[in-house]
C-alpha cells in the first residue's frame, strides 16, 4: 500500500458533504430544514464557484459550526476518512483560530481562546486507531486586523510542535494594501523559527513578489509558472516547493480546464521546481487524494514517474515528518535490513525435499 502526504488542507473545507449535511440533522440546524434531502445539499455545497471569493465564502458556513465543542466531532471524522480512503500517512491540517472562537467575544477574549482551539484539534487527531503525523498550520488572514494576526504567530510559536507553520490566507487580491504588514509578519515568524507557506501567486490578482523570501513552501503559486517563469529561478534557488491543489482552480473559476495545468507541471520540472499535490478543500469538493494523482494521469498532465516526484516531493518538504524520506524508502530499507538477518534462501532447508520429488517423477 502506498502511503500519502498531504500538506494543504483546510479544516473548513475537508468536511465531506454527507459529514456536514448528517451534523446539520442532527443538531437541528436550520440548513437541515432548508436541505432535507443529502443530494440537493451535495450539489450546492460542491458546485464550481465563479471566483475565489465567492468560493471563500463557503467556508463560512462550516467555520460557524467548527466550536471548540463540535470540533473533536469533525477532526475525528476527518482522520478516519484520511486514514481509511486516502491511504494519508502524514498530515498538515489549516486554519485560522479566531474564527473558531465565539463571536460574541470580545477581540481580545477571542485571541486568549484560541489556544484552547488549538489544545482541542491537537487532541482530537490523535485518534489510536488512525495513525497518521499530524502538524497544524495556523493561517493569518486577510480580512483580520493585524493584532489578531500577530496574535496567531505569537500562538503558533508557543503551541510547537502541534503548530508547525503559519500561513496566509483569505483571497490573495486583498494583501495589496496590507502588504507591509504582511511581509512585516512573515519576518516575524521568521525570527520566532516557524516555518511559513501563503496563498500566493493563486490568482492573476495575488501575485508579490515581496512575500515570496519569506515562504519556505508556496500555496498554489500556480502564476509563477503560467505569468512568471522568470522567478522560477529563484524559486528553484530557495528550495521553495509549490502546493498545487488540482481541482481547486476549476471550482474557483481560476482556470478554465485542467489541461493548462500541464504548463504548470512542464515548467516546474524544466526549472528544478518542486510541487507538491494537494487538496485543499477535499470536503467541499468531495475529492480525495488519490483521485488528485489519478485525475492529473488520466489527462496526461503528468506521468507516473513525475507523480512519483511529486509524492516524494511532499515528504520532503512536510514541516513535521519526522524521518526525512517517504515512507516506501523506510519500508525498503527495513525489509532489506530483515532479509539480510535471516538465513540466505539458497542455504534454508527446502520445505519439499526435491530430491525424492524428482525420483518420483
Ligand atoms: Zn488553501
Amino acid at each position: 500500500m502506498a502511503l500519502y502526504a498531504e500538506l494543504h488542507r483546510h479544516l473548513g473545507g475537508s468536511v465531506v458533504p454527507r459529514v456536514l449535511w448528517r451534523y446539520f440533522h442532527r443538531s437541528g440546524d436550520a440548513l437541515a430544514n432548508r436541505f432535507p434531502d443529502y443530494t440537493e445539499f451535495e450539489e450546492f455545497y460542491t458546485r464550481p464557484r465563479n471566483t475565489l471569493d465567492e468560493y471563500l465564502e463557503l467556508h463560512t458556513l462550516v467555520e460557524k459550526v467548527q466550536t471548540e465543542e463540535t470540533l473533536p466531532y469533525f477532526v475525528y471524522r476527518l482522520m478516519r476518512g484520511a486514514y481509511i480512503f486516502e491511504n494519508l500517512a502524514y498530515l498538515e491540517l489549516r486554519y485560522t483560530p479566531y474564527l473558531r472562537t465565539p463571536d460574541h467575544l470580545s477581540q481580545s477574549e477571542r485571541i486568549d481562546a484560541m489556544v484552547q482551539v488549538v489544545e482541542t484539534v491537537s487532541k482530537a487527531s490523535q485518534v489510536g486507531e488512525y495513525p497518521i503525523v499530524m502538524g497544524q498550520i495556523l493561517c493569518m488572514h486577510s480580512r483580520l486586523p493585524y493584532e489578531v494576526n500577530r496574535a496567531i504567530v505569537d500562538l503558533a510559536a508557543q503551541m510547537q510542535p502541534h503548530v508547525c507553520a503559519v500561513d496566509l490566507a483569505g483571497g490573495d487580491a486583498h494583501y495589496r494594501d496590507r502588504l507591509d504588514e504582511f511581509v512585516e509578519l512573515y519576518a516575524y515568524a521568521r525570527s520566532l523559527g516557524l516555518k511559513t507557506t501563503g496563498h500566493l501567486y493563486e490568482t492573476t490578482e495575488g501575485c508579490y513578489p515581496e512575500l515570496l523570501p519569506y515562504l519556505m513552501r508556496i500555496g498554489h503559486g500556480i502564476q509563477i509558472p503560467l505569468l512568471h517563469p522568470d522567478l522560477l529561478g529563484e524559486i528553484a534557488a530557495r528550495n521553495q516547493c509549490l502546493e498545487v491543489c488540482p481541482t481547486t482552480y476549476l471550482k474557483t473559476g481560476t482556470l478554465e480546464s485542467v489541461h493548462q495545468l500541464k504548463t504548470v507541471f512542464d515548467r516546474c520540472f524544466e526549472a528544478g521546481v518542486e510541487i507538491a499535490i494537494c487538496t485543499d478543500n477535499a470536503g467541499l469538493h468531495n475529492v480525495r487524494l488519490p483521485f488528485e494523482y489519478e485525475n492529473l494521469l488520466t489527462h496526461n498532465i503528468i506521468d507516473f514517474e513525475q507523480l512519483q516526484a511529486c509524492q516524494a516531493a511532499a515528504f520532503r518538504h512536510a514541516f513535521a515528518w519526522p524521518y526525512g524520506k517517504h515512507p516506501a524508502s523506510i519500508l525498503t530499507s527495513a525489509l532489506s535490513e530483515t532479509r539480510a538477518e535471516s538465513v540466505p534462501l539458497t542455504q534454508a532447508t527446502p520445505l519439499i525435499d526435491t530430491e525424492s520429488l524428482s525420483q518420483s517423477v
